[in-house]
């Protein structure tokens, strides 16, 4: 409505000045006109006598013959006594009669005199001129027009000025009250959804119609409403998984400690029953690690690249996970040559390894074998993580990523899973510029083929 507001008043202001100014510019032009056409007439008369000593009635009739197709409302004549001798409204009776009007009196003196006034509808014009014959000023004439037609003429300019400025203003009010009540209802709109998505309606989407600013806007809206629903379903998701996940070891333990309450069982049953309770918190313990992970993954800015040898921290992995691989019968390999590097953080190429070879001895079988090996290529640094276990389902491998995705959901629970491991896996792949692929190993088992940009490393930045 302000702006509304400003357009009325800017147009009625432009309008008021062209009713004001233009009927003002109309009558100047017409009064210059009048002044000229009146003046030419006196001049014309004055002409006349150009050859004349003296001005009396004689001479005056004669020349006033020829003035009657001059169309002038009323013309006197006087001597240079300003008395009348001649009144073309009064002509009978002439004599001795002083005409003491100001243009007379003017001109008898010398100078022109001419005065015009717009009265009753109405434009009068006076002009008087001196008469002068052999220099000397004999007498004057005086000339009177009453003009109704050009007075009329610029009121019915002024008329239909004032009528059409009024047409204009009211469609210009229309207009801008459309315009502004469409604009604002759009903007009330938008308003309305940053309300409604500030309030958590994620759902809320708004009309892109045209390429205007608020179309674009609102395209924008809708991008970002799309995106916090999407986040929002994921949170949701990751919540009601992460507390199912928590949910299960809690209600184990629960049911191992009220049957050590209970029941009056001998001690190598409840030796197992504690032993099975510490299994669950370790679970629980691992999982709560786990969902750190993700947290720090989703929220901490990633710390800056360095060059890191892949073998060292490979060796580390191996050597953490020798212990649980050994009791499974799982030999673990390394292949990798000394000197390849990877552009990732230490910490990230640690855990991406750990957790891929932790799963190669899980889903495997007794006997089995996991290898990490490297390889530079060109333009990549693969990093493989092969085992000879169980391998994965065709229709599984788009999903083992996901978080909380399980393949075999009684195995991976009993070997303490919870759906985690490869989908941090691949949030820290993303994040250190590379992809990973998973296949099936030739032979049995799965291949998880890790692949990072090969940058050129120049020998004084190696770590
Ligand atoms: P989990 O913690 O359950 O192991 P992951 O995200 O690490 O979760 O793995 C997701 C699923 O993919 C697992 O439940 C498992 O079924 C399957 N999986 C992962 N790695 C392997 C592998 N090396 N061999 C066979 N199956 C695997």
């Amino acid at each position: 409505m302000r702006y509304a507001a400003a357009y009325i008043l800017i147009t009625s202001g432009v309008l008021l000045f062209l009713n004001i100014s233009a009927p003002i510019m109309i009558r100047k032009l017409t009064y210059t006109a009048q002044r000229n056409a009146i003046l030419d007439k006196a001049q014309l008369i004055v002409s006349t006598f150009s050859n004349s000593s003296r001005l009396d009635a004689e001479v005056v009739r004669d020349a006033t013959q020829s003035i009657n197709d001059l169309h002038t409302t009323r013309v006197v004549f006087t001597d240079a006594g300003a008395y009348c001798i001649y009144d073309s409204l009064d002509a009978e009776n002439n004599q001795e009669r002083l005409i003491l009007y100001p243009e007379v009196t003017m001109a008898l003196d010398g100078k022109d005199a001419v005065y015009i006034r717009y009265e009753d509808g109405v434009i009068i014009t006076k002009a008087a001129m001196p008469i002068v014959a052999y220099n000397r000023i004999i007498g004057a004439v005086y000339l009177l027009e009453r003009d109704a037609d050009q007075a009329a003429l610029i009121d019915s300019l002024q008329k239909m000025f004032f009528w059409i400025s009024v047409g204009l203003e009211l469609l210009v009010i229309a207009v801008s009250i459309l315009f502004s009540a469409l604009f604002s209802h759009r903007i009330r709109g938008l308003f309305l959804s940053v309300r409604k998505l500030h309030g958590g309606d994620y759902s809320v989407r708004l009309p892109e119609r045209g390429h205007d600013e608020v179309s674009q806007l609102s395209a924008a809206f809708n991008k970002l409403a799309k995106r916090l629903d999407q986040s929002e379903q994921v949170r949701k998701q990751f919540v009601s998984n992460a507390s199912h996940e928590l949910k299960t070891p809690l209600a184990s333990i629960k049911l191992l400690t009220d049957s050590i309450l209970q029941n009056d069982m001998d001690q190598g049953t409840m030796r197992e029953f504690v032993a099975d309770v510490g299994n669950e918190a370790d679970r629980l313990t691992r999982l709560s690690a786990k969902l750190l992970e993700l947290t720090r993954l989703d929220s901490q800015p990633h710390e800056e690249k360095e060059l890191t040898i892949i073998r060292p921290v490979a060796d580390r992995v191996l050597r953490m996970l020798t212990p649980v691989a050994r009791t499974q019968q799982i030999r673990l390999n390394l292949d990798c040559p000394e000197d390849i590097v990877v552009l990732a953080t230490a910490d990230d190429l640690y855990q991406i390894l750990f957790n891929l070879v932790e799963n190669g001895i899980k889903y495997n079988t007794s006997g089995g074998e996991v290898w990490i090996r490297a390889s530079v290529t060109a333009d990549s640094i693969i990093i493989a993580v092969e085992d000879t276990g169980l391998g994965i389902p065709d229709s599984e491998k788009p999903h083992i990523f996901e978080r909380f995705y399980r393949v075999d959901k009684a195995r991976s629970r009993k070997a303490g899973g919870a759906g985690l491991g490869l989908s941090i896996v691949y949030d820290m792949v993303v994040r250190n510029d590379g992809s990973v692929t998973v296949t099936d190993r030739e032979g049995g088992g799965s291949c998880f083929r890790l692949s990072f940009p090969n940058h050129p490393t120049p020998e004084e930045e190696l770590p």
